[in-house]
């Protein structure tokens, strides 16, 4: 199933038809599409009996982040092993910080270029959604508590990332709209291999980066399970899981995004997303 968020509300996406849950359901389920997975188990429950023959075409463009207000928004560095080598660091524990809710945005947005002496650079990555609150829950146990998977990009504000004497991951990756999520999350039942998903973006049309999910050094069951023993995952909450080899900050000579350019990202079973760097207003 792929469920999104059309202009606010919450829907089911089936054949190019968005079906709008809350009155498919008469009511039972709400429009709010972060509120969803608070009753997750439920609207599965329905969802798998439900008469979904309705629904209407809609403009990819007005979908929104398909979890737009998580509460937690976990993000890791380093997971990808050929990542870590470009970056010249040594891999160990897994880096772990956040993205703040305000840089969440949609799959086609628009991202304002930050102001001053700035290096954006981009990170497609495997974004979880969880379905279930997690804590303490195995790596075996893990996926039952995922609702799905969606495609993000973990847009970097290099020189703020690594001022000062420890890096500033969660500052200088959360300008607003540097989260872009979506376009839907496809639950994990959809997908042919969950573990081995071909990810990769581009830069106004030249490929920057490609790799799969399989190559993840800490995959999904492993970082639930790792986050999860320290605090609870909550319904709705995020992990962006990584991004593979190719980042600008790591190219000879390096490369660095500027207003104008057009980051598109997929991951294979998933979707596309497409992020337009415009200039400051
Ligand atoms: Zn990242």
């Amino acid at each position: 199933m792929r469920i999104a968020n059309l202009q606010g509300r919450f829907v089911i996406v089936k054949d190019d038809r968005a079906i709008d849950v809350e009155r498919a359901s008469d009511g039972r389920f709400g429009s709010d599409p972060q509120a969803i997975f608070e009753a997750w188990d439920d609207f599965r429950t329905w969802a798998d009996g439900a008469d979904l023959s309705g629904g209407e075409a809609f403009d990819r463009e007005q979908l929104g982040p398909p979890a737009p207000q998580p509460r937690q928004i976990y993000a890791i560095g380093l997971n990808y092993l050929d990542h870590a080598a470009e970056s010249g660091v040594e891999v160990g524990e897994p880096v772990v910080f956040t993205k703040y809710l305000t840089s969440i945005t949609g799959p086609y947005a628009e991202v304002e270029f930050p102001a001053g002496d700035v290096k954006v650079d981009w990170e497609v990555e495997l974004v979880v959604v969880i379905g279930r609150r997690a804590h303490r829950v195995s790596e075996s146990d893990a996926w039952s508590h995922v609702a799905g998977l969606t495609v993000g990009q973990d847009i970097s504000e290099r020189v703020l990332q690594m001022v000062g004497s420890v890096p500033q991951f969660s500052l200088g990756k959360s300008y607003p709209g540097f989260g872009p999520t979506g376009p839907w999350i496809v639950t994990p039942d959809e997908l042919a291999d969950r573990d081995d998903l071909p990810i990769g973006c581009s830069v106004n049309g030249v490929s920057k980066q490609e790799a799969t999910t399989k190559l993840l050094m800490r995959s999904v069951g492993k970082l639930v399970e790792r986050l999860s023993a320290v605090t609870p995952l909550l319904p709705g909450d995020l992990i962006f899981t990584g991004t593979p080899a190719g980042v600008g900050l790591a190219r000879n000579p390096p490369e660095f995004l500027s207003p104008g350019d057009v980051i598109d990202s997929y991951i294979t079973g998933i979707g596309e997303i497409r992020t337009t760097i415009v200039a400051a207003r």
